[in-house]
C-alpha cells in the first residue's frame, strides 16, 4: 500500500505541493494513506482540519518519516537530525541539474529521488509540468514588481496639462516566463520588446502585441527539446550589440534567460546599466542560476546609480496560494502516472535523479 507524507519546508517556502482537495481525490482513488506534519499548510492558509476533513492525518515529522514511502515536498525538507527510513521515495522540484550537490544527502539516506523540473516539455507531460506553471506566476508577479519599484507608470497617462508617457519594456528570454511577462506588460499599456535566440519565440511575441528583437544567425540544436544552447561567439557579439543599443532606451528590464543546467547568460553588463535612463528597473529571474545582469544579487535588491535590480528566481513564492493550486495538481497528474504505469515508464524514469535500491 502507498503512504504519502506532506512534510513542512523551510521558512522562505510559501508554497504547498498537495493540497486537502488532491489529499481526498488520491485516497479515493488509489486507497492510499496520507500523513501531514503539524501545522503544514498554514503559510498558505490552509488548516490541519482542512487535511483531516480530506481524509489525511496530522502526525509528527519523526512517525511521518518512519512509515511514510513516500514524502512529497518542494524542496529537499530533511535536515541532519531526521531519522529517514533507507529506500524512502523523495518527490520535489531539486533542480538537481544545476545542483548536483543536492544530491549527495540523499545518496547517503538511500534514498530514491524523482525531480519534477526534469519532465520533458511533451504533450504528455504537460499535466505534470511544475516549471512551467511556476514559471508562469514568476513572470506575471515580475512585472507587478517591477511597477512597484518604478517611479514612472507603465501605460500613457495624459491629464489636462501634461502627458506621461508609457515605460519600454525589455523581457529578455520569451518561455513560459517571458511569455507572460510580456502578456502582463502589454495589458498595462507599456511598449513591449523582446528578444530570445530561439526563433520560433518570435511569432509568439508578436502575437502577443509586441515586438521581437530579430538577430541573424543563431544556433539551434535539433535535440534541445525545443530549450535554447550556447551560441556561437559572433552570434553574441551581435546579439550584445543589439541588447545594448535597446537598453539605451529601456526603462524596465524583465530577464528571463535560461539554459538548462548551465550558468544563466550574462545579457547586461555594467556598461550597459550605466547607459539606460535613471530610474530604470532590472527584475532579473535568473538570478539563481548567475542572472542575466552581470550586477544581480540572488534574493537581493540593490541600486546601482539610479537602477533598481532586482534578484529572484522564485517569485511565485508571493502568490502562494495561486502557486500552491497550480503544484498541487501538477504533483497528482505525475503520483496518477507513476501508480498507473509504473517506474519503468519513461516519463517517471527521466524524473529520477537517484535510483537507490
Ligand atoms: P527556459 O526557462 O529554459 O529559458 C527561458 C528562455 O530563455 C527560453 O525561451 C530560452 O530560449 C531563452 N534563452 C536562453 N538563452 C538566451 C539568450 N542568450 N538570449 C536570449 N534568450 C535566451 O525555457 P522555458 O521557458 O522552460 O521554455 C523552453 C522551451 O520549452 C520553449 O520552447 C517553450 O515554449 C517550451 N515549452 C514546451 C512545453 C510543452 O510542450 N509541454 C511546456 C513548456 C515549455
Amino acid at each position: 500500500k502507498h503512504h504519502f507524507g506532506l512534510l513542512k519546508e523551510s521558512s522562505q517556502e510559501t508554497r504547498l505541493a498537495f493540497l486537502p482537495q488532491e489529499v481526498k481525490k488520491l485516497i479515493e482513488k488509489y486507497e492510499v494513506v496520507i500523513q501531514v506534519e503539524k501545522d503544514y499548510g498554514l503559510r498558505a492558509n490552509i488548516t490541519d482540519a482542512e487535511y483531516i476533513s480530506a481524509g489525511a492525518t496530522i502526525e509528527t515529522k519523526a512517525h511521518i518519516l518512519q512509515k511514510a514511502n513516500f514524502i512529497l515536498s518542494i524542496n529537499d525538507v530533511i535536515e541532519e537530525k531526521d531519522n529517514v527510513t533507507p529506500h524512502t521515495t523523495f518527490i520535489g522540484i531539486y533542480n538537481t541539474l544545476y545542483f548536483s550537490e543536492r544530491l549527495e544527502k540523499f545518496k547517503k539516506l538511500q534514498a530514491k529521488v524523482y525531480s519534477l523540473d526534469q519532465l520533458p516539455r511533451t504533450t504528455l507531460a504537460q499535466a505534470m509540468d511544475v516549471r512551467s506553471s511556476l514559471d508562469a506566476l514568476s513572470g506575471y508577479k515580475a512585472v507587478l514588481k517591477a511597477t512597484e519599484l518604478y517611479a514612472k507608470v507603465f501605460p500613457m497617462i495624459t491629464t489636462a496639462t501634461s502627458t506621461l508617457q508609457p515605460a519600454k519594456v525589455l523581457v529578455l528570454g520569451a518561455g513560459v516566463a517571458g511569455l507572460q511577462a510580456i502578456a502582463t506588460a502589454k495589458r498595462l499599456g507599456a511598449i513591449v520588446h523582446a528578444f530570445d535566440v530561439r526563433k520560433a519565440a518570435g511569432e509568439e511575441v508578436r502575437s502577443l502585441g509586441a515586438n521581437f528583437i530579430e538577430v541573424e544567425g543563431n544556433t539551434e540544436a535539433k535535440n534541445s527539446g525545443g530549450y535554447a544552447v550556447e551560441q556561437a561567439e559572433d552570434y553574441k557579439q551581435r546579439q550584445q550589440d543589439r541588447i545594448n543599443e535597446q537598453l539605451q532606451s529601456t526603462n524596465i528590464v524583465i530577464c528571463t534567460a535560461n539554459i538548462p543546467g548551465k550558468k544563466a547568460p550574462v545579457l547586461i553588463d555594467e556598461n550597459a546599466v550605466q547607459n539606460m535612463p535613471s530610474g530604470s528597473v532590472i527584475i532579473d529571474l535568473a538570478a539563481e542560476q548567475g542572472g542575466n545582469c552581470s550586477l544581480t544579487k540572488n534574493n537581493e535588491t540593490i541600486t546601482y546609480n539610479s537602477t533598481t535590480i532586482l534578484g529572484n528566481s522564485h517569485l511565485s513564492r508571493e502568490l502562494s496560494k495561486a502557486a500552491s493550486q497550480l503544484l498541487s495538481a501538477n504533483y497528482f497528474n505525475f503520483i496518477k502516472h507513476f501508480i498507473e504505469k509504473g517506474e519503468e515508464n519513461e516519463l517517471i524514469k527521466a524524473t529520477q535523479v537517484i535510483n537507490q535500491e
